[in-house]
């Protein structure tokens, strides 16, 4: 039997995931299958359970459960620790291990995809989710100037912000709600918010964007709002599809030791 791979979220019908992996698997000759599975608002660990019974080595987890998913393992890596939301399993030993390859995929992104590293610059981050979790300590490890997290209950953003400052090495952390955004300006504007899902805009002011400054949406596969909203301020725009194909790249890694290229595979993602 080949082993078994899969993502599982809530919704999962429109995930590029399985048939990325399939392209990395034929291109590093691995033979293996990856499935798309919806999981129960409330059935995230049965699933799981399902899953792992049936023969399931790994699987990449997505919204709404990388926290939830955190909670199942048993152990994980440093970073999904730092991050407390799990992104990516591996379920072929004695108990579920996790990690997260989010931030390792954004910044891969920025920097290698998009040459827009956020050293130096202010970000603003938008959500609190596991999304924005899972990228919140890279960011600010990676020599961003200040960073901003933004959310609509701000308990949330202010309870991700407190986790990470203070640890050294990291930028200067805020927390706020979008009423308090009015006069300020951002180089870097993240959405890690699932706004684009309900096809929302979150309430952003005019003049967030400074010159030059790059708005990337995590959402990929779709136009949204807010890649509408940056495109009428005449700003840079991206949409997640790198990450995607990024993190995704780190998780085959963990899985199989090989690490496959990405550039085809994003290229291919884009067109389509
Ligand atoms: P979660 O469900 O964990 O979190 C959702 C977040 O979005 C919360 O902060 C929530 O705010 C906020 N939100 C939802 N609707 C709105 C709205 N209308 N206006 C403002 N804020 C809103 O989701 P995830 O963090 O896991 O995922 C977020 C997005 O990132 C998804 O679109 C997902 O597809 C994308 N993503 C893309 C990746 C990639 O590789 N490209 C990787 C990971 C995620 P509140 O707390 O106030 O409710």
């Amino acid at each position: 039997m080949m082993d078994r791979y899969a993502v599982i979220g809530n919704p999962v019908a429109h995930s590029k995931s399985p048939w990325i992996h399939a392209e990395f698997a034929r291109a590093t000759g691995q033979r293996m299958s990856y499935l798309r599975i919806e999981a129960p608002l409330k059935g995230f660990a049965r699933t799981v359970d399902a899953f792992r019974a049936s023969g399931g080595r790994g699987a990449n987890v997505t919204l709404p459960f990388k926290r939830e998913a955190f909670a199942y393992c048993a152990s994980t890596s440093v970073r999904a620790g730092a991050a407390r939301a799990v992104n990516t399993l591996r379920l072929d030993r004695d108990s579920p291990w996790g990690d997260n390859t989010d931030g390792a995929g954004l910044l891969r992104d920025l920097e290698a995809n998009l040459g827009v590293a956020p050293r130096g610059r202010r970000v603003l981050l938008m959500g609190a989710g596991g999304a924005a979790q899972g990228v919140l300590e890279p960011l600010a490890k990676a020599g961003a100037a200040a960073i901003v997290v933004v959310n609509r209950d701000i308990a949330k953003a202010q309870a991700l912000v407190a986790r990470v400052a203070g640890d050294p090495g990291v930028a200067r952390l805020g927390a706020c709600g979008y009423a308090d955004l009015a006069g300020e300006s951002f180089d870097m504007v993240i959405n890690a918010t699932s706004s684009g899902l309900s096809d929302e805009l979150p309430p952003l002011p005019a003049g967030l964007f400074a010159p030059q400054a790059l708005a990337y949406d995590m959402m990929y596969g779709r136009d949204t709002p807010f890649l509408a909203f940056a495109r009428d301020a005449g700003v840079r725009t991206a949409d997640g599809s790198g990450m995607l194909v990024e993190q995704a790249a780190e998780s085959f890694f963990l899985w199989r030791g090989v690490r496959p290229a990405t550039r085809a595979v994003l290229a291919a993602l884009r067109v389509g």
